[in-house]
């Protein structure tokens, strides 16, 4: 009878060969840059693979397919948990950082920000335009990660937390269902993602979020 990992490792393989994903296993550079964004570098949890989608669709599909295999499937945003919770062992995990898309509107004052993205990733892009999200202090977490669990930062005191300033969140169900949850649509979902969203609801794949004209620099050189 072969091992649980055993059987981990050919329903990972089965879903690579039947679509065009690629899975990073222990050895190859991929996994091992992956491993490395982890804020806690003691963690010594070691996954079978990781995957890193560049869509939506794409993690439609590996949820889909973990959902009808058994396979548990685990996410890494921008890998700042302290305890180092993105890893699971036995099991797939979804290496988030290929999707960095942010799309501004100037007008409306909001952004659409990937699961990629990270806090310095975000600022750089709004705050020549004159805006800023609520995001950490911290340059490498992840903004999904952060708003999630509260996310605090130099705006706070003003604005709120970051869970105030997001307006619409889009998840990818355990089943592989896409839904857009906001205050009108699947509140009580969107009530639960803001706060407690990394406990298991599904995968967060973009956040759209409030931004704030920057008045005056508060912090930094010339
Ligand atoms: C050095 C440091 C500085 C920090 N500074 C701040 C700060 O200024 N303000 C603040 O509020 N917090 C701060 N934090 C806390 C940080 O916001 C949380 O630890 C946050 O959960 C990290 O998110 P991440 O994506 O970087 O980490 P990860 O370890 O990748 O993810 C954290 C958890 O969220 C889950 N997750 C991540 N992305 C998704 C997604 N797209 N969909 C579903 N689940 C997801 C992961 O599975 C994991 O359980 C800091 C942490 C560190 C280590």
């Amino acid at each position: 009878m072969s091992s649980p990992e055993e059987n981990t490792y050919q329903v990972i393989k089965a879903l690579c060969e039947e679509s065009n994903l690629l899975a990073f296993v222990e050895g190859q550079e991929e996994y091992e840059q992956s491993l490395k964004r982890l804020f806690n570098g003691s963690q010594s949890n070691k996954p079978k693979a990781f995957i890193k989608p560049e869509t939506t669709d794409e993690i439609c599909h590996v949820l889909q397919y973990a959902s009808a295999n058994q396979l548990q499937v685990s996410v890494l945003g921008g890998g700042h948990d302290p305890k180092g919770l993105a890893i699971i062992r036995v099991g797939l995990v979804l290496d988030l950082s290929a999707m960095k898309e942010i799309e501004i509107d100037v007008e409306t004052a909001t952004a659409w920000v990937e699961a990629g993205v990270t806090v310095k990733e975000l600022d750089d892009v709004t705050c020549p335009l004159g805006l800023a999200a609520v995001n950490g202090s911290c340059t490498d977490v992840g903004v999904i990660g952060l708003t999630l669990g509260g996310g605090f930062g130099f705006l706070s005191r003003t604005q709120g937390l970051a869970v105030d300033n997001c307006l619409q969140i889009e998840i990818v169900t355990a089943t592989g269902q896409r839904i857009v949850a906001s205050p009108q649509k699947h509140e009580q979902l969107f009530w639960a993602l803001r706060g407690a969203g990394h406990v298991g609801y599904g995968v967060v794949t973009k956040v759209q979020v409030k931004l704030h004209k920057l008045q005056e620099k508060y912090v930094g050189g010339e």
